[in-house]
């Protein structure tokens, strides 16, 4: 917290804001112990809400903002989710083994005593899957058209997920579909929790493209901002239709980061992902119930503040570029209804039209981008009610 605090320095709006949630309870209890310890001594839905802590602080923290009957449904989906990308990320899991099981996850769903040990690609989710048995109780015991929604979702990533273990994301439109498997139909099983939950309308189960643009702007940002991490790690999520462009070899860019060819080519990725948040915006604008509105609305917005900032950004070819904790603070605090979303939209819209190069080649194209997110932003104040077909451009898929 010390170090989080120190780079907020010269931003007294975001220490207050660090501050207000390390006492408020959107906190998420801090625990040493490890997850392992933690399997023995918990009952089956401690120890999800603990593993889901561990394996993703940010979810856990947005989780807390759903009304209370969402949560198991929720927390059950991800974790099941994250079983699934768990086996999916382990390369040292033998392929004869790892693909059948990909294809086959959501079965395993319903036998109650399903485990596995020794795959994940670390320690949390070894532990994750070493005790599995207990998130297949919880999820067991969950209403049924919950449970319908779950294994549906995860049965169709899991088979899109053993399909891309054998081939590239090479074309635009692979990486579209890509993210349609890992993300898209996060997206779209949410809307179907949402409304089966009664608290959003039947409707959003069945706007797919709404929901498939959710999950596509969030993994888009990561895929673009990931570069170095993932490139150290032997692999990369970027298409070739895109970096193929601008260089022969991947890997090249981070050698002349600041050259032309490197900028413009973290500018056509985050160019891309700026299509899909006209379609974000139509989203958020259906949702009825609050908290459900701010555990949708608070990742779209800390995925465009990352956009704003990754956007034109040579670090990205050498370091891992996060927004800071104490900005994210402060957006977790500030969103609460579509006013404050536009709000801050608007002012990532802004700092990436300062960064706007005439020299780009994708300059613009870039700049129709924003302008179209801003249409959308307006569209929403001036008709609250659902606009659900507009000009916004629609992304492939269905
Ligand atoms: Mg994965």
């Amino acid at each position: 917290m010390i170090t989080d605090l120190l780079k907020s320095v010269y931003h007294p709006s975001e220490v207050l804001a660090m501050v207000r949630i390390k006492f408020s309870k959107i906190a998420v209890t801090d625990t040493k112990q490890p997850l392992e310890k933690l399997a023995g001594d918990l009952n089956d839905r401690a120890f999800c809400y603990a593993a889901l802590n561990k394996v993703s602080r940010s979810f856990a923290i947005v989780i807390q903002q759903l009304p209370e009957k969402l949560k198991d449904p929720v927390c059950v989906f991800y974790l099941v989710l994250r079983g699934l990308d768990s086996v999916e990320d382990d390369m040292e899991f033998e392929a004869t083994k790892r693909l059948p099981l990909l294809r086959n996850f959501h079965q395993k769903l319903y036998q109650e005593h399903w485990n596995i040990k020794g795959v994940g690609d670390s320690a949390d989710y070894r532990i994750l899957l070493q005790n599995f048995d207990k998130v297949i109780r919880v999820f067991l015991s969950l209403d049924e058209e919950y449970r319908l929604v779950i294994s549906d979702i995860c049965q169709k990533m899991g088979n899109g997920m053993a399909d891309y273990a054998e081939r590239k994301v090479v074309t635009l439109h692979d990486y579209n579909d890509y993210c349609y498997y890992v993300a898209g139909l996060v997206g779209i099983g949410l809307s179907s929790l949402f409304s089966a939950s009664g608290l959003e309308s039947g409707r959003l189960k069945d706007e797919y493209e709404l929901a498939n643009s959710m999950g596509l702007l969030l993994q888009k940002t990561n895929i673009s901002r990931d570069y170095y991490e993932d490139l150290n790690l032997g692999r990369t999520f970027w298409p070739k239709q895109i970096w193929g462009k601008y260089t022969d070899r991947l890997e090249e860019l981070q050698k002349n980061p600041s050259s032309p060819e490197s900028l413009a080519c973290i500018n056509e990725l985050v160019t891309d992902a700026l299509t899909h948040v006209g379609n974000c915006i139509l989203y958020l604008n259906m949702i009825q119930d609050k908290q459900v509105f701010r555990f949708c609305a608070i990742p779209q917005v800390m995925a465009m503040a990352t956009l704003a900032k990754i956007y034109n950004n040579h670090n990205v070819f050498t370091e891992v570029v996060k927004i800071r904790k104490g900005m994210a603070a402060k957006l977790i605090l500030k969103t609460n209804d579509m006013d404050q979303v536009r709000k801050t939209m608007e002012k990532c819209v802004d700092e990436i039209r300062k960064k706007l190069n005439t020299e780009d080649p994708n300059y613009t194209i870039t700049k129709k981008r924003l302008n179209r997110i801003v249409e959308a932003l307006d569209d929403v104040k001036y008709n609250p009610a659902p606009v659900l077909e507009g000009n916004i451009e629609q992304t492939v898929l269905f």
